[in-house]
This record gives C-alpha cells, structure tokens and sequence, in this order.
C-alpha cells in the first residue's frame, strides 16, 4: 500500500513518464532519419595523363566513351576545369588536400627511392570525411610517397590497393632509367603484395576492388578514391579489350577505363545509390604528347602535360550528383583540383584543415546557380621545383617568363618510345581564353592594366607561396613529409 499522502505525487509521476513515453515515440530521433537525408557518397574517378580531348563528350572522334558521355548527359561537364600543376605528385596532393603544392613541399613528380611526400599532418579528404562516418578506399596510383609510413592509409584512407608511384618507374623505363629502380610493387595497405603485376590487368584490377568496395559499404556513406595509372605510359589494354579501338593501345586502354566508368556507376545503381553519390570524373594533368600515338590529345589547347600552359593544366571534368549538379549542363567558368576539399567539406558540414588551405568552396558554381561567380581572384600555376610559371583570372591568362619543353611541331614517338623534347624560352606573354584558348595571340602591349593587376597577384602568390625562379621563399610554406 502506498500511503495517502504520496497518492498525488505518485500519479503525478505516471503522468509524467506516459506523457514522456508518447513523445518519445512520435518525435522522431536523428538516427532513424529517412535514407534520403544521408549524407552523399563521393566517387573520384582520377586518370592520370588523360588529355582535355581525349574523351567523346569533350571532342574527341575516334574513341569510344559511352559511359563517360552518358556521366556527361546525366551531370555537368566542366570545361575550364584545371590541376594546380601539370605533373602527377604535385597535381595529386592539390587534388587531395585543397593546397597548391608548393605550400606543401611537393614539386614534380617523386622517385621510388625518394624518402619524402605528404605530411601525415597534412589533411586529405579521406581525413576531413571520415569523422562524418565515411568509409574511405583508395585503388590505383598515389604517388604522394613511397614509404611506408607515407601511404593512402596512413593519410586517412582505410584501405588501399595499388601501385605507390607511376607505371613507367621500373627497371625496364625506356628512358634510359633502367636499374635504377626496384620492380614495380603492387601494394595492399602498406605490403608489397606482387612485383612487377601485369599492367595490362590493373584497370580491371582496380575496378573490381572499387565495385567491391561499394556493395560492402552500400549502407552507410563512402568515399571512393579511383586513380587509374591509365593511360599514363607504359599503356597497356585488358585482353577484352586490346585491338578493339580505332586508335591504336591508346584508344583501348581509353575505352578500357569508360567500361570501368560504367561498372562504378552499375553498381551505384544496383545498390540503389546513385542518387546520393557525387561522381567525380577528371585528370591529373594533360597528355604526355612526346610520346605521340601512346600519348593522349590536349584539343583545342596548346602543349600538353609538363607545360603550364592550358595543354598541360586543363583537363576534362564531369560531375553528376542527381538533384544537386545539373544535368546536361557545361559550365566554362574556372575550378581548380583545390577547391573539391572544401567544398566537399562544406557539403558534409566537416570542419576545414587547422592548416591554411587554398581551395574554396565552390558549390555554387557546381550546381550552377544564377549569378554564381568563382570566388578566387587568380588560379596559380606552379612548376619545376616551385616555380610560379602562369596564373588565370576571370577570362586572362598570364604566362611569367621561364623555359618550357615543346616538340615544336615535330611528330611525338611511337610504340612507347618518345621523341626527346626541346627547351623554350617563354617571355611575360598574355592570353585573353576566352577568345583565345589555343594561347595563339600575345596582347600583353595592348592590355597594361590587366597586366598590372596580374602582376600584383603574381606577387602576392610569391610572398605566401614563394617562387623558386626569383629566388623568394613564401611565409605560408610548409615541409613535404620525411622518413629517414
Ligand atoms: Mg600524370
């Protein structure tokens, strides 16, 4: 018996907890929040030397890109779309990082034996994802360090499988490099799981492991990182493919990675997720055009990989994300590889990198907002041991004296063998693109104002970044990582 006096307490009390229990089951808790409300998936499709022309939507005749046209249809594609250098390691860790390389440390491409590349410190995307409750994956080429202690899943990728470096750093290289290098190493985490793997299996190797990796993370949101070593040289075609094209190994091996292009977005579909997956499709740099009919075409554009000017820096993008990019669209407004983490970020509310970062975000431009303009006042181009070669701004581009390779109308090579390069001088010169994307007509004696302003961004970007050519070391310059 409950003594009379605490009979109202007591009811009082009942109220309570059955009024707490009806709320509690008609208030509706974040964690049973309807499916659509996850947050997105983020597929980055990276070819590595894939030129601007090279893929149908983007011109090209005699290749066969279905998969990527039809991305292309179904999302925006992107056609002043640059990598902040025109070299694989220094464009990959702008692409993953949202930094120019220069503020990373990271000049050119790096050497199998070299002890350095991204600072653990450094924040990837991988990283800026996770604490949101991705799942992250890495397949194919990194490039941002060899070592061990270097690798994709020490920078905030769970799992990785791939080749740590370029397809062409062997002991075989035709350039002359032969025993200089160790075998060319397969790696699962961070083992060395083959030597030597058969180039022609990797694009299908890389794909099944991304298929894989989407059925077993279908139910929560992922980010997929996919850096074919395709086309990059040596190039080599999967059996069902070789012989297929109009264009020789090269266009095999190009409509190679659109069969695997498809297989991604198969399997989205499959799992009923691709309306919630942003699907990125880009380069880290243009054709490497020495080597002629192994090596892509850069389009409308001058030079190719290795040059700063559009050739090399311009590459071809496609974006979908049902809903959010719009379809069929082709935006022609300037983005750069920096601004992906930030704007990733933004989309997932993950904070930015302690670390100053240069990218932007640049979501409106991706869903093509009225009167969305780029929020930077110039992209800049670095290159050889950070040089600042060129910057863009709105519809102009300056190139700042330095040498450039050029074959100067002279054929590339064939069958995997290049023609040696000759070295240009390039004087102060000034390209308005937007009529003028070929970079044919110098206007810099009819336009001192723009030339004036250029140069005062050109020099604000020494003062942070540095410039190896004058001799200036930025303040905002940070140490690639080491180990001893
Ligand atoms: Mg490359």
């Amino acid at each position: 018996m409950v003594p009379s006096r605490f009979l109202p307490v007591l009811r009082r009390s009942v109220a309570l907890l059955v009024g707490f229990l009806f709320l509690a089951t008609v208030i509706p808790r974040s964690s049973a929040a309807p499916a659509a409300a996850r947050l997105p998936n983020v597929v980055l499709i990276f070819c590595d030397d894939l030129g601007w022309g090279d893929i149908g939507c983007f011109g090209a005749k005699d290749l066969r890109t279905p998969q990527i046209d039809g991305l292309a249809r179904s999302g925006t594609r992107f056609t002043s779309f640059y990598v902040a250098q025109a070299v694989c390691s220094a464009s990959r860790a702008a692409l993953l990082t949202g930094c120019y390389p220069n503020r990373l440390g990271i000049h050119g491409a790096l050497g199998p034996n070299q002890k350095i590349g991204l600072h653990p410190d450094e924040m990837t995307i991988a990283e800026v994802l996770k604490p949101r409750g991705y799942a992250t994956a890495m397949f194919g080429k990194w490039h941002l360090g060899r070592p061990a202690a270097l690798l994709p899943i020490r920078q905030g990728f769970d799992e990785y499988f791939g080749l740590p470096y370029s397809n062409d750093m062997w002991p075989r290289h035709p350039s002359g490099a032969v025993g200089t290098y160790p075998p060319l190493p397969l790696i699962e985490g961070d083992r060395v799981i083959e030597e030597m793997p058969d180039q022609s299996q990797l694009t299908r190797r890389y794909t099944e492991r991304a298929v894989d990796f989407i059925g077993r993370n279908a139910n929560r949101p992922f980010f997929l990182y996919l850096a074919h070593s395709m086309p990059h040289v040596p190039i080599f075609a999967g059996p069902r493919f070789a012989g297929r094209s109009k264009r020789g190994v090269f266009g095999d091996v190009i409509e190679e990675i659109d069969w695997s292009v498809g297989e991604v977005l198969r399997a989205l579909r499959r799992h009923g997720i691709e309306d919630n997956t942003l699907v990125i499709f880009t380069s880290d740099n243009g054709p490497w055009l020495s080597y002629g009919d192994h090596a892509g075409a850069a389009g409308p554009f001058r030079e190719g990989k290795g040059t700063s000017f559009e050739g090399g820096i311009r590459v071809p993008c496609v974006m979908r994300w049902p809903g959010k990019i719009p379809k069929g669209r082709v935006s022609d407004t300037p983005l750069m590889t920096i601004d992906l983490l930030p704007t990733l970020a933004g989309i997932v509310g993950a904070p930015l990198p302690s670390r100053k970062i240069d990218g932007l975000d640049v979501l409106p431009l991706l869903r093509g907002d009225p009167g969305a303009t780029n929020p930077h006042a110039a992209y800049f181009i670095y290159y050889h041991q950070g040089h600042l070669q060129a910057l863009r701004s709105g519809d102009w581009k300056l190139m700042l004296p330095h040498t450039s390779q050029t074959l100067g109308g002279r054929p590339g090579g064939t069958n995997g063998i290049p023609t040696r390069y000759q070295q240009v001088p390039v004087g102060l010169e000034l390209y308005h693109l937007a009529s003028d994307p070929g970079e044919t007509r110098n206007v810099i004696a009819e336009q001192p104002e723009v030339l004036s302003r250029l140069l005062l961004l050109a020099e604000e970007a020494r003062q942070e970044l540095g410039d190896g050519r004058t001799q200036r070391v930025g303040s905002g310059v940070r140490e690639p990582g080491r180990v001893e």
